[in-house]
């Protein structure tokens, strides 16, 4: 097939696909009257399935609770999605009651996505989760008005994103064996660390590949002093960067680890929105930003610009979500250092279509408007 009737094709597919569809298929949904001209709000809840358990220092998993959100405007679907792990505090019930809470068709104008934060900021001071839901939303509905996805509406070059890494998390050694091999058409590593076999977690995978990996130890390492021995012990063995080595309230502690780590120390469950940045200069080289931990992509984009003018690595992580999350995260990565966006890969029950690991790296749809995706599965 040649390019342009492949594209045409595409471009037909994205067309009947992004048609309004019903959200009973994936729960009862909860929609408010829609009117003309207005922004129409409808919600329902989307239990994610882990292919594999998930386990980290301080908890395991098999499942992922998960809002899923669409907004209406003149016949144009917005998607977005609430991905809860329990570790960050919402839950469906805070992320219903949140959304039930608002008021979207007020508003008849979806560019004032600036607008519609602070007046969510104004029915409540946390639930970021859910306010990520709607600007999740809210950017695919003004990027199909515009007919580009974010990347561009940005500014961004779409061959700049970096690669992804895949993500091993703590396991038996016959598990991690097997999950290495799964790593085969990835180029980077992450491994969640933060418990007593974390040599031998580096130690199997240096036996089958050579690849850079990521580390992530979810604050599992309490003692400055071990924590500096890991850093050099990871060092000589390929490794890029530790996240979050200590508890986010060790700040001095980690100040201390920083300075003398030979490799970077990046902040995750210390910090959450833009305000936090200026604390994470001198206690961390570089700051993970998440769509739910930031409100969604509004933020997201300010909180990279502000960790950039800080001198701080900007890396960019996800969620176990659906594709829909991973794909309008995907839009940022040209701006970012590390892209950490395999959260879609570990589900069993996408309900997207969107952003796809192409030679290792983060490919957002280069040419679908808003965040990038289609919904499928249906
Ligand atoms: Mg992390």
């Amino acid at each position: 097939m040649n390019r342009r009737k492949f594209l045409r094709n595409t471009s037909l597919a994205a067309l009947a696909l992004s048609s309004p569809i019903s959200l009973s298929a994936i729960g009862s949904p909860t929609k408010k009257v829609g009117r003309s001209g207005h922004l129409n709000l409808s919600f329902s809840p989307y239990e994610l399935k882990l292919q594999h358990a998930f386990n980290l220092a301080k908890y395991s998993r098999t499942t992922t609770p998960d809002v899923q959100v669409q907004i209406e405007f003149d016949g144009i679907i917005g998607y977005g999605e609430a991905s809860m792990p329990p570790y960050l505090g919402e839950s469906v019930e805070s992320v219903t009651r949140f959304l039930s809470k608002l008021d979207l068709a007020q508003f008849t104008d979806p560019f004032r996505i600036e607008e519609i934060h602070e007046y969510m900021e104004s029915i409540a001071p946390n639930d970021r989760a859910a306010k990520a839901s709607i600007d999740i939303a809210l950017h695919d509905v003004v990027g199909k008005i515009m007919g580009q996805p974010w990347y561009k509406i940005w500014g961004l070059s779409h061959e700049k994103s970096p690669n992804t890494s895949f993500t091993i998390g703590i396991d038996t050694a016959e598990v991690v064996r097997k999950k290495v091999e799964e790593t085969a058409p990835y180029k980077v590593i992450k491994v969640k660390m933060g418990l007593d076999n974390d040599k031998e977690l580096v130690e199997i995978i240096r036996s089958m590949t050579d690849k850079p990996i990521c580390v992530d130890a979810n604050q599992g390492w309490n003692d400055k002093e071990k924590a500096l021995e890991m850093c050099h012990w990871l060092a000589e063995r390929n490794c890029i960067f530790v996240e979050q080595p200590m508890p986010k309230e060790m700040i001095d502690e980690t100040a201390w680890l920083r300075e003398r780590s030979p490799l970077p120390i990046v902040a995750d469950e210390f910090l959450q929105r833009l305000t936090d940045i200026a604390r994470a200069k001198g206690v961390y080289d570089g700051i993970n930003i998440k769509l739910m931990k930031s409100t969604g992509m509004h933020e997201a984009y300010k909180m990279a610009v502000q960790a950039r003018a800080q001198g701080m690595k900007v890396m960019l992580g996800c969620m176990t979500e659906t594709s829909c999350a991973v794909t309008a995260a995907g839009q940022l990565a040209p701006m970012v250092d590390w892209a950490d966006l395999d959260g879609n890969l570990l589900i069993a029950n996408d309900i997207f279509d969107g952003i796809k690991i192409i030679d290792g790296q983060v490919t957002v749809p280069a040419d679908r408007p808003g965040i990038g995706v289609i919904p499928i599965n249906r």
